[in-house]
């Protein structure tokens, strides 16, 4: 499969206030992420809340400027923010995020906002506009009859439907999804999230999507990138991943997904704090909250490294042959 988006080595930092008068301080959002996806292929990230997802996301699309390193679309460097190659390609990336009533105008009916990038990208004819319309709402499970609602007269699942629409109306080749459906009830999350995925199909679109949820991942990822303190510290395919994780923190995290079968003893509960970036640890950035953590663990960030040739971990302890890896 050819790479549509790789990422080399990216750092995303920022200049963050601790305190009413304390001096900015620079965080470490993102750093030192690579990956690649194919055309067609989605790539699931999780982590807990301030590991760097949303950034990565939007470093990604070049929405945000990353620090270092480099994004490349199509093997070619993604455009300065806001040039006109970065427009052109834009229409070709699209995100979809977690409040779609704020990706929304509220004053404009559905129609016309998602009907909207056909027009700005003059993707049809004016007089094609609605038919297009209309057949992107069908593609989205939306009816015709709604066409004139307003985003308030919708549900936040069809709101979602809407934007997803939106986003499909530049037929584009990239989608990045940032905890779609995290804002929606249970109930309605599959729906949206069998929707992205039949969508994504259909049309070849390769897919980065992002969540804190691993059961939501876990229905729509190909494959999969755990992310710890603005780092990946593992990456494997969805399969590998819920049945064999090898990262400690990774095995955290999915001993929480409820699995048939699988008795409740075996969850293991994070101690400690949540990663917060302003405060990071010295050496591997889990080792305060890692059960197994060692001397090693404290001293030297370890490296993410490709095992059984197929996947990748950063962690001390898998260089340990007598540590066992499946818990
Ligand atoms: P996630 O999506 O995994 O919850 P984020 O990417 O939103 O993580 O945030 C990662 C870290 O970067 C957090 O500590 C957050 O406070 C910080 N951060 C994110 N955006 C900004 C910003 N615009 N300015 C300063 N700090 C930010
Ligand atoms: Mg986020």
């Amino acid at each position: 499969m050819t790479v549509l988006l790789e990422a080399k080595q990216l750092v995303r930092v920022y200049e963050a206030r601790h305190g009413l008068w304390s001096k900015p301080t620079p965080v470490r959002a993102v750093d030192g992420v690579s990956l690649k996806v194919s055309a067609g292929e989605t790539l699931g990230i999780v982590g807990e809340s301030g590991s760097g997802k949303s950034t990565l996301g939007r470093v990604l699309l070049g929405i945000d400027p990353a620090t270092e390193g480099q994004v490349l679309f199509d093997g070619k460097p993604m455009p300065a923010l806001g040039t006109l190659a970065w427009r052109r390609l834009r229409a070709q990336m699209q995100l979809v995020f977690q409040d779609p009533l704020a990706a929304l105008d509220r004053r404009l009916p559905i129609a016309e906002q998602i009907g909207e990038p056909l027009v700005i990208h003059g993707l049809v004819a004016k007089a094609d506009v609605t038919e297009r319309v209309l057949e992107l709402m069908a593609a989205v499970g939306l009816r015709r009859d709604q066409a004139g609602r307003y985003p308030h007269e919708l549900s936040g699942g069809q709101r979602q439907r809407v934007i997803i629409a939106r986003a499909l109306a530049t037929e584009p080749r990239l989608l990045v999804c940032d905890e779609p459906v995290s804002a929606l009830d249970v109930s309605i999350q599959a729906q949206v999230v069998n929707l992205l995925r039949d969508l994504q199909e259909k049309h070849g679109i390769a897919m980065v999507f992002i969540s804190h949820d691993l059961k939501v991942v876990r229905n729509i990822a190909d494959r999969v990138a755990v992310m710890y303190l603005g780092s990946i510290v593992e990456e494997a395919s969805s399969d590998e991943i819920f049945a064999r994780p090898l990262h400690p923190y990774t095995r955290a995290l999915v001993s929480s997904v409820p699995i048939p079968g699988r008795k409740l003893e075996s969850r293991i509960i994070l101690q400690g704090e949540p990663p917060n970036p302003a405060k990071r640890p010295t050496g591997c950035a889990f080792h305060p909250r890692c059960p197994m953590a060692q001397a090693s663990c404290r001293s030297s960030v370890p490296a993410l490294k490709m095992l059984e040739g197929k996947r990748m971990a950063a962690c001390h302890l898998l260089d340990l042959s007598e540590v066992p890896l499946v818990a």
